[in-house]
């Protein structure tokens, strides 16, 4: 049976994207929520409502572009060179600080205003980059936080956390959009949509995890099995 309403937290790239559409297979109804937050490429914006558009969601979209200015990053500062490699001893500077923690605490805010508590983000600590905020045990302690803060029950689902990004491939597939997901989504951190330009981190995760995918599809999708998603 499918559950009422969802939030999924958009960004218009693969992950969440999947998570859209994973969203749209367990609740009758499904809003999105899109955060500019001072990225370099707006095109990202427009790749989200386009998605939204193509899957009859609700598009929102949300300006929190000051986080840009207090926390320095390279997905926000023209003048910084982005980390090609996760540095020893610290995150890469394409960590935006604080991002997941104030997109879903307003995601929140925004879902409990239209009658929504079941909240949907795209984090995968499997690929994990080395953000600290992409992992099970931040997002856990946040959901009992933002029930504490707000007194509801908020359930934060994470259908990515154990997955590699060729399982993310190939849940993608299983929901019969492998094709909107590879050709409509923006993971790049060049700003270019698709297989994107296949040098910047983002782009070689996305595309050594579309490869292992395509190499072995029948054998990643059965894998898919052992994740009750
Ligand atoms: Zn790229």
């Amino acid at each position: 049976m499918k559950r009422e309403k969802a939030l999924v937290v958009f960004s218009g790239g693969q992950d969440s994207a999947t998570c859209l559409y994973w969203a749209l297979k367990r609740f009758r109804e499904v809003h999105t929520i899109t955060f500019a937050y001072g990225q370099k490429h707006s095109l990202e914006v427009a790749a989200a409502k386009k998605i939204a558009g193509m899957a009859g969601v609700d598009f929102h979209l949300v300006d929190i572009g000051q986080i840009a200015s207090i926390g320095k990053n390279s997905l926000t500062d023209r003048g910084m060179v982005m980390d090609q490699e996760k540095p020893e001893h610290s995150v890469p500077n394409t960590f935006v600080p604080g991002r997941n923690l104030f997109f879903l605490s307003i995601a929140a805010v925004y879902a409990r205003e239209k009658g929504i508590f079941d909240l949907v983000t795209g984090v995968s600590q499997t690929d994990f980059s080395g953000y600290p905020d992409c992992r099970d045990s931040f997002i856990r302690s946040l959901n009992v936080s933002l029930n504490l803060a707000m007194d509801e029950q908020f359930v934060i689902h994470t259908p990515l956390m154990w997955l590699d990004k060729a399982q993310t491939w190939a849940l993608a597939d299983s929901l019969g959009v492998f094709g909107i997901v590879r050709n409509e989504t923006l993971t790049c951190y060049n700003g270019i949509p698709g297989d994107g330009c296949g040098h910047c981190p983002a782009c070689r995760l996305r595309n050594a995890g579309l490869h292992k995918y395509l190499e072995d599809r029948d054998m990643a999708l059965e894998s898919l099995g052992n994740f009750n998603i």
